[in-house]
């Protein structure tokens, strides 16, 4: 584990909280950091942080929060309160 990753580990985390609060814009400057930081150090990102993530508006995505799960035709689609969509095999 590099400090780089912890670095990421820890945005991931203060996006989580900051969507908790109900920051929103807040989310998605941690967010924009940790791609950064992982673009930097040449880190690729975790799963769990491609996955909560949205590739159309950068914020961080909390299922039940400003997110909703379903799991369809063996999928999971993960719809952002943005309208956008990602799908995962599961
Ligand atoms: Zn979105």
């Amino acid at each position: 584990m590099t400090i780089a990753d912890e670095r990421i580990e820890r945005l991931q985390e203060l996006a989580a909280d900051a969507v908790e609060d109900d920051e929103p814009g807040l989310a998605r400057e941690y967010v924009r950091l940790a791609r950064r930081v992982a673009e930097r150090k040449r880190r690729s990102l975790p799963e769990s942080f491609k996955r909560f993530t949205c590739d159309s508006c950068d914020t961080y995505l909390r299922p039940g929060t400003n997110a909703r799960v379903r799991i369809q035709d063996g999928h999971v689609v993960i719809t952002c309160d943005c309208g956008h969509h990602s799908r995962y095999p599961y």
